[in-house]
């Protein structure tokens, strides 16, 4: 028996795949749990789907603009990175539906557009009389059951009739996830709205029973979304920012091409080795003859060891990365669905735009009416910091599931279909004095039904010293994406001792 000590195992090196918000939030977690981390983000810019950038000289978001802020994860990760004096509220009040010809005040009192409040919902006028009496029937109905998962727009046709689906379920969830309310899953997508069922005979009940929760909690005092001045964009860099103060390496243009099991060696040294044989250590790299990590990492002509890999990306590259370790699991990311998007935004002059909107954060628009936008923002009335004197910014949004049709129009032709649809809709007749088009190809993954069960099974098939985080799993909002996050960095951190498991 060797008499030798065994060596001190240093901290855990773990290694982030994917620099987006969620990368960036388990590198935050697990730094400050006592990890070394280095993240490896494939572009040239952090951030993903967040993306401070500007237009006309004024900062715009141009991916992701607002946090929810009725759940604690993002307003409290910006407060951590030092973005907590730029948090601002939403400054105007009140979103509306352009539907059956004009501009409806968005119902009160609903969940995801299944309505709480007859009397809120008639106020509203967004239903046709046939459709609002149709809703009042549902207490007819046997109770509602949705077994162990449902198709929410079937689902709420079945109880309060289609124009509830089509004309308030559809644009408030393709607001989110650019999907089809017809196969996204209830359970998944809307999870208080199905819990609430188990306890509720009728879905109006289920809405309301959910509404009067939401208004006990303590958060229901502060606002519901948060933004953040200069743009929502500017948390992946503050939290870049924190991470690499905390000791993190970040690498950009590192895009991961392969992951490989190495030997189970709890506590093995890891640093970024050069591939090229014969290539000098630099500082910090392991030297030749180091204890073998357990993970080996390709991206471009570098390799980097580590005892866990915490995977960031979305489904396709996920897939690509596990497909060896993990079959089972590389079929489940197989099966997950994106959709596409764009954002066109525009600078608009100010007065004008103030003269020609209505008041308001901006519309909302059921596919079944027909129109090319699906939504717009009047960001500069949404938020106090969005334009200046001059400029008023404004945006829509275009493209969902199915629908790679609508992004493959050119820029100039998309700003004039907005602009088309501006004037139905608010009157508007200023001209842009700029406008960008944001292409978000396969952006946002869609929560069919069984999506709950699938990410189950992909956490179970996965081995251990692997986690995952972001849109995919717990829900596709930035609060959720921080939340998975926080979860993964847990996991491997050992809360209780996973990591030298
Ligand atoms: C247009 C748009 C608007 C949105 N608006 C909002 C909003 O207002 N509020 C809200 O809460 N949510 C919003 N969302 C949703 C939310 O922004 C996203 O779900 C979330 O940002 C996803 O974060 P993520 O880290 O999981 O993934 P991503 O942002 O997709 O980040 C994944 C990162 O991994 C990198 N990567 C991929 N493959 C590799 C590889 N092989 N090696 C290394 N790196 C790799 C990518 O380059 C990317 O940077 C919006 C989404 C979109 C598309």
């Amino acid at each position: 028996m060797s008499s030798a000590q065994p060596a001190e195992p240093g901290p855990p090196r773990v290694v982030v795949i994917g620099g987006g918000i969620a990368g960036l939030a388990a590198a935050h977690r697990l730094l400050a749990g006592g990890a070394q981390v280095t993240v490896l983000e494939a572009g040239s810019r952090l951030g993903g789907k967040l993306h401070a950038g500007e237009l006309a000289g004024v900062p715009a978001d141009l991916g992701a603009e607002a946090l929810l802020a009725r759940r604690p994860e993002a307003v409290a990760l910006a407060r951590a990175v030092g973005l907590g004096e730029a948090l601002q509220p939403v400054a105007a009040g009140g979103a509306a539906v352009w539907t059956r010809g004009r501009l409806r005040p968005l119902p009160g009192g609903q969940v995801m557009g299944v309505p709480g409040d007859l009397d809120r919902l008639a106020a509203a006028e967004v239903l046709s009389p046939e459709g609002l009496a149709r809703v009042a029937r549902e207490a007819e109905l046997p109770p509602a059951e949705p077994g162990e998962d449902v198709a929410i727009g079937a689902f709420v046709a079945e109880r309060l009739g289609a124009e509830v689906t089509d004309r308030l379920v559809e644009p408030l969830l393709g607001g989110v996830y650019a999907g089809d309310a017809y196969r996204l899953s209830m359970r998944a997508a809307v999870p208080q709205l199905f819990a609430a069922l188990r306890e509720e005979r009728t879905l109006l009940g289920a809405a309301r029973a959910v509404q009067s929760r939401g208004a006990a909690a303590p958060a229901a005092q502060g606002p519901v979304f948060m933004g953040i001045e200069g743009g929502v964009g500017r948390l992946p860099s503050a939290v870049a920012d924190a991470v690499r103060a905390a000791g993190g390496e970040i690498v950009l243009g590192a895009e991961v091409a392969s992951l490989e099991r190495g030997a189970d060696s709890p506590g093995a040294a890891a640093a970024a080795a050069p591939l090229a044989s014969g290539a000098a250590p630099k500082p910090g790299e392991a030297p030749a003859g180091t204890v073998p990590a357990r993970w080996r990492i390709l991206a471009g002509d570098r390799s980097y060891d580590a005892d866990a890999v915490v995977l960031a990306v979305p489904a396709a590259a996920a897939a690509r990365l596990v497909r060896g370790l993990a079959p089972q699991a590389a079929a489940e990311f197989d099966g997950v669905r994106y959709a596409s998007m764009a954002l066109i935004t525009l600078a608009l002059p100010r007065a004008e735009a103030e003269a020609q909107l209505p008041g308001g954060t901006g519309f909302l628009v059921p596919p079944v009416d027909g129109r090319t936008i699906k939504a717009s923002t009047f960001s500069s009335a949404k938020w106090r910091w969005a334009g200046d004197d001059d400029l008023f910014l404004l945006r829509t949004s275009v493209g969902r599931i199915d629908d790679e049709k609508t992004l493959e129009r050119d820029d100039a032709d998309l700003v004039a279909a907005s602009l088309d649809d501006l004037r139905a809709a608010t009157g508007l007749a200023a001209r842009p004095v700029a406008s960008r088009v944001s292409r978000w190809r396969s952006a946002l993954p869609q929560y069919e039904v069984g999506h709950g069960a699938r990410v189950a099974r992909i956490r179970g098939a996965l081995p251990a010293g692997l986690a995952v985080c972001g849109a995919l799993y717990d829900g596709v909002g930035i609060p959720a994406c921080v939340a998975s996050a926080h979860r993964a960095a847990d996991e491997l951190l050992g809360r209780p001792g996973t990591m030298a498991a």
